[in-house]
């Protein structure tokens, strides 16, 4: 009998799960990828965002505010990469200047410190790239950049060594709920390999919260996948902009930015489209187009022809257009983490702590459930050998030679790091999952010249065939053909 079983490893999930590792409690997550953080959670922004879009009082609003005020910490703590880079969301218009005071009484109103409306002048002394058609612009000191990869994987790396299960290539086909002898009520969990019982649910399944709602209660939710095309840009023109740009927002969502990242890349999008296939994030030749025409409005001469890569998301929109957190009322113990759109990678810590306090709340009625005294709060990140102070590094490579051989010549990411990756808690297992711990394959190349070298290193840390060896698990095997 499991305390709790949560549903998705994406970063709501595994914030959840960190929090309730601070507990003396028998907890387990399902996860259907082959690895943490393979759903809307690895094709967003990365933006921390300040917290002014949000209507006041709304969950998104709470979430963000508390989500953003954590982060610095726990970055820290968790040792992934954030930065406070500052927003700006620009008006190129004198009539949409309403508009603007309208987001910076509403960001007040929600509790963001430090905000103002900058002019022309002193908005093209800040960041000298700015379209000259700018009137004046809504400066947000708190906004930041993250990883959103490593904060995700910090988040469920922490939870596991705190004792969480993580059943990953594990999807769960079932909830229903049940009446177990020695406790007056839970739930079964029917997943792919298995059948499990537990006192209370999380859903945290992204894209596919609804359909779990829907499976206990009579209320029923609905979510549309709504999705954001993506141009990532060489580090060459990382310093384009150092804030992130906004422009105004709409009913869709936040509109085109664009947004140097916390690896010193530049990145353009996204787009907002709703589809119905919840997983379709195929990019498309006019969406892509439509974030490079947008993003020239709000920077002049944005460069051409630096691109690396392009990439879609899906929010997990739901039609009441909030995120939709708590115990369900028809269906004690049952607790949805849903539509979860952003600024959900902004708000995770703060779903996370917020949920476990609701979840331990509804144990206690039944049970004693007590803070661990050994629960671990930090962890280190693998060592980042090129950015490590040179001598650091000649002191680790001395220790092991691996630290000295670079397989990723774009992002110089060395032997070591990559086996590292594979050894944690919580390994990698495919070359996306090494692209994500170490960015190997991230840069400018995309892994043209690392991805053999990695299969390599995958197939001798994990003891098989290079041929089983795959880029995001399942069918996904990098070699075919040839002789058997
Ligand atoms: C285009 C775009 C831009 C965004 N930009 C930002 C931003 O800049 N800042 C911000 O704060 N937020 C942003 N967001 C929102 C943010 O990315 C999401 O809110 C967040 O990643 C949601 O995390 P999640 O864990 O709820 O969902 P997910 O990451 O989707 O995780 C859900 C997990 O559940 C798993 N799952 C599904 N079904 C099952 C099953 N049957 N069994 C087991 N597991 C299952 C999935 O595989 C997935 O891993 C953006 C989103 C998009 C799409």
């Amino acid at each position: 009998m499991y305390d709790v079983l949560i549903i998705g490893g994406g970063v709501t999930g595994s914030a959840i799960a960190r929090e309730l590792s601070r507990y003396d409690l028998k907890t387990a997550l399902f996860e259907k990828g082959e690895d943490v953080c393979s759903g809307t959670s690895k094709a967003n922004s990365g933006i921390a965002h300040a917290g002014f879009d949000a209507a006041p009082g709304s969950w998104k609003a709470k979430m963000n505010i508390r989500g953003s005020r954590m982060l610095e910490e726990l970055s820290r703590k968790l040792d992934f990469p954030y930065k406070r880079n500052g927003s700006l969301v620009l008006c190129f218009d004198e009539k949409d200047r309403p508009h603007l005071e309208k987001l910076l009484e509403q960001g007040k109103k929600n509790g963001v410190e430090g905000l103002e409306i900058l002019e022309k002048k002193e908005l093209l002394a800040l960041e000298p790239a700015l379209s000259e058609a700018v009137v004046c612009a809504l400066h947000a000191p708190t906004g930041g950049i993250v990883c959103p990869f490593k904060l995700n994987i910090a988040l469920a790396e922490n939870a596991v060594v705190n004792g969480v299960e993580f059943h990953l290539k594990e999807g769960v086909l079932t909830v229903e709920k049940a009446d177990f002898p020695e406790h007056a009520e839970g739930y079964r969990v029917v997943t792919e390999k298995g059948s499990y019982e537990t006192r209370t649910v999380v859903n945290a399944a992204g894209l596919y919260g609804d359909a779990f709602h829907n499976q206990v209660s009579g209320e029923k939710l609905h979510i549309t996948p709504r999705k954001g095309e993506y141009c990532l840009m060489d580090k060459k023109v990382g310093r384009l902009v150092s804030h992130t740009i906004f422009q105004m927002p709409t009913a869709m969502g936040k509109g085109v930015l664009v947004t140097p990242t916390v690896h010193g890349n530049l990145m353009v999008g996204p787009t907002a489209m709703d589809i119905s296939d919840k997983e379709g994030v195929d990019t498309t030749a006019e969406g892509l187009d439509e974030v490079l025409k947008k993003a020239a409005l709000s920077v002049k001469s944005l460069p051409k022809g630096v691109t690396i890569t392009s990439f879609a998301g899906l929010r997990a929109h739901e039609d009441g257009d909030d995120f939709i957190l708590g115990e369900v009322k028809d269906a004690p113990g049952f607790f949805d983490a849903v539509g979860i759109e952003s600024p959900g990678l902004t708000s995770a810590p703060a779903i996370g702590e917020w949920m476990a306090e609701r979840v331990v709340e509804k144990l206690r009625v039944t049970k004693k459930v007590e803070e661990k005294r050994d629960f671990q709060e930090t962890r280190k990140d693998i060592p980042c050998i090129a950015s490590m102070d040179p001598a650091e590094a000649a002191e680790l490579i001395a220790e092991n030679p691996a630290y000295g051989t670079v397989i990723c010549r774009c992002e110089k990411v060395t032997e070591g790091e990559i086996i590292d990756a594979i050894r944690r808690p919580l390994g990698a297992r495919s070359l996306d999952g090494i692209k994500r711990r170490t960015r190997a394959g991230m840069g400018r190349c995309q892994a043209g010249f690392c991805s053999t070298k990695v299969m390599e290193i995958l197939a001798r840390e994990l003891g098989i065939p290079l041929e089983e060896v795959t880029k995001a698990g399942g069918d996904s095997r990098m070699l075919t053909g040839g002789e058997r």
